[in-house]
């Protein structure tokens, strides 16, 4: 749909903004809370750029795996800040099935990064100093231009502070565990609810009580809660909010 007809469907002409300027958007919560999903569709929406940063902490922890850098919560952190100077983190869109795909050393590694191993271990990598400095740095280099939608953790508050726009979305643990749970089965993982529950619950503890930029809300952001809302209601409360902000 194209971005005027939307525009035109949630404001009516005083309020509506100025599709030309392009805003930085944050999007930052809890762990799959649906961040990512409407930050892919609000980013198409306008035709922005749409950057995953959680699939690069994936990434990297993905690296730590497959290089024996890890071992249950502990990374072998002196040998990993010499490797991860030379590794590389990019993003494609895969127009044919409409899907994003993350790149890590020039490797097709979306699916891998997406598994329940992975997100049992990012936490202790993603809480380690070097590896935010790099990909913080990496972050705002990618959305320097402007027209742009970032989700994770720590965007509005350290990678874009001077974000036009910022969302802190949330949603109780059940709803998120669930939406997650489907998710993992569709893929045809064997999982149970009480694993995937447990390990939202550790990660946000975890995200939200960590040294270097733990998860919170920025001040100026706008809190979305959206444990009874459809994915269109909350894109027309995105996109309202754009409207608002591009004027
Ligand atoms: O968003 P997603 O759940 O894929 O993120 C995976 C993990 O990456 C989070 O649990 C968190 O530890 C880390 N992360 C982060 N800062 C971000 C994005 C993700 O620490 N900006």
């Amino acid at each position: 749909m194209p971005f005027h007809f939307l525009l035109t469907l949630t404001a009516d002409k005083k309020q509506m903004g100025n599709p030309t300027r392009k805003l930085t958007i944050a999007i930052d919560g809890y762990s799959s809370c649906g961040k990512s999903t409407v930050a892919k569709d609000l980013a198409k929406v306008l035709g922005y750029t749409y950057i995953d940063s959680g699939a690069m902490y994936r990434s990297v922890t993905l690296f730590c795996m497959e290089n024996s850098l890890m071992e249950g919560d502990y990374v072998d952190e002196a040998r990993l800040k010499i490797l991860i100077q030379d590794l590389t983190i990019h993003f494609t869109f895969d127009a044919a099935n409409q899907r994003y795909i993350t790149w890590m050393n020039h490797q097709k590694v979306e699916d891998k990064i997406r598994t329940l191993a992975v997100s049992n271990n990012v936490s202790a990598v993603s809480k380690i100093g070097f590896v935010r400095e790099k990909l913080v740095k990496l972050q705002q280099k990618m959305g320097e231009k402007g027209g742009i939608v970032m989700d994770g953790r720590d965007i509005g508050t350290v990678v874009y502070p001077q974000a036009e726009l910022k969302i802190f979305m949330t949603a109780s643990p059940q709803v998120r565990a669930q939406r997650r749970f489907d998710e993992i089965k569709a893929t045809g993982q064997e999982v149970l609810f009480q694993e995937v529950l447990d390990n939202i619950e550790k990660r946000d503890y975890i995200d939200a009580n960590r040294e270097i930029s733990p998860l919170r809300k920025a001040e100026d952001a706008v809190i979305l809660d959206n444990s009874f809302l459809t994915k269109q209601e909350q894109l027309e409360e995105l996109i309202a909010l754009v409207n608002q902000r591009s004027k």
